[in-house]
């Protein structure tokens, strides 16, 4: 499949912008997030969020007509609703029935499941969440999606059953504003392949395997996290599990031939180069601007951030936690000895640019 070519998803290179169903998007690097959120809070958060979003979602793209479908055909329109889902690189997804009553849709490969093995439970809580939202915004009725089966509980597809929820009230009515997409269908060059694939229904940003999210679920479920975890206790998981789980890929993709093309290159270019194609996967605008050849240490000056864009208020503290130990570790990967990045400048305070200092460790 070509990157995300038929899953509803747009690319602005302007702005480094990634839309899925005309809102913008993030490409997630899928250990980090998915593992921080599991550790601290269990699965609800995902299923939850994901539900009351993927309706604000489905009714905006409904209502903007981008999805060629009358709103009178439910039938069709559901169909294509969630088929679009493939596009967010989780697995290959189809509806196995559907009525007003009941819908069974079906998820072959889960990103969810792979990732998290045979744990002998369901693991797709945002798929499950996402497609219960997308059916509310169809048939306006309350719905619960469960996982019936799941391939990290032996099963070979995972499986929703979708039903009307008599308990929860009928969701509110969406007035939100029309769809505005400024970019267009994305189509990668030669280059551009070497830095994103795609494989069996998954998206790679080098090794690393990622997924697409909106950028509201994935800002709302951090917010959620730090109410209810505290602030501190969420970066350091963060930060734990980018070191434990995104690192070893990283360190893979600085050995690859596609970086380390046949002789020893600077590490000053593998980080340059490395850190600039950050910019595939939705956050902003990165590159690297001062780097000391003594020290080895630098800044990074992040343009276009999303996540101050998108967060509800201003705020007094810097926001672009993510992307900040995703730098940190590129560069321990491309130095081979720990590092720290710390945001100096964000957004998110009405500064210019978002601005990273990477700093190596204190390893004495
Ligand atoms: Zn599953
Ligand atoms: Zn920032």
């Amino acid at each position: 499949m070509a990157y995300g070519m038929s899953g509803g998803f747009a690319w602005d290179p302007s702005r480094s912008r990634l839309f899925w169903l005309g809102s913008p998007a993030l490409l997630v690097p899928a250990k980090a997030f998915l593992n921080t959120v599991k550790s601290l809070d269990g699965y609800d958060l995902l299923y939850t969020v994901a539900k009351s979003h993927g309706y604000k979602i489905a009714s905006k793209a409904i209502r903007s007509g981008a999805l060629g479908i009358i709103p009178a055909d439910q039938t069709a329109l559901y169909s294509k609703l969630i088929e679009v889902t493939s596009g967010l690189g989780v697995g290959w997804v189809e509806v196995a029935e559907q009525s007003k009553e009941k819908m069974i849709v079906n998820l072959a490969d889960s990103l969810f499941a792979h990732l998290a093995g045979g744990t002998g439970k369901p693991e797709c809580h945002l798929f499950s969440g996402l497609i219960a939202g997308f059916s509310e915004a169809v048939y306006k009725n309350p719905y619960r999606s469960r996982e019936i089966g799941c391939v990290s509980n032996r099963n070979t597809l995972c499986v929703f059953s979708i039903l009307k929820d008599t308990e929860s009230p009928p969701p509110e009515p969406i007035t939100s504003p029309v769809l505005q997409i400024r970019a267009s269908p994305i189509k990668l060059s030669e280059v551009d392949r070497s830095i994103l694939t795609s494989e069996e229904g998954w998206y790679f940003w080098y090794d690393v395997p990622c997924f697409l999210i909106n950028a509201r679920i994935f800002v709302s479920i951090f917010n959620i996290l730090e109410k209810r975890h505290g602030h501190e206790t969420v970066l350091e998981t963060l930060q734990k599990k980018f070191f434990e789980e995104v690192l070893p890929d990283i360190q893979k993709t600085v050995k690859s031939p596609r970086i380390a093309l046949g002789y020893k290159p600077h590490p000053r270019d593998v980080l340059d180069k490395i850190i600039s194609n950050t910019r595939f996967l939705g956050f902003g605008t990165p590159k690297l601007s001062r780097y000391k050849e003594v020290s080895q240490e630098g800044t990074i000056i992040q343009d276009h951030s999303i996540i101050p864009e998108i967060s509800p208020q201003k705020s007094k503290v810097p926001l672009c936690d993510f992307p900040k130990f995703l730098y940190a570790i590129i560069a321990t990967a491309c130095h081979k000895t720990k590092y720290k990045a710390i945001e100096t400048m964000c957004m998110a305070r009405n500064e210019s640019s978002c601005e990273f200092q990477i700093i190596r460790e204190n390893t004495s």
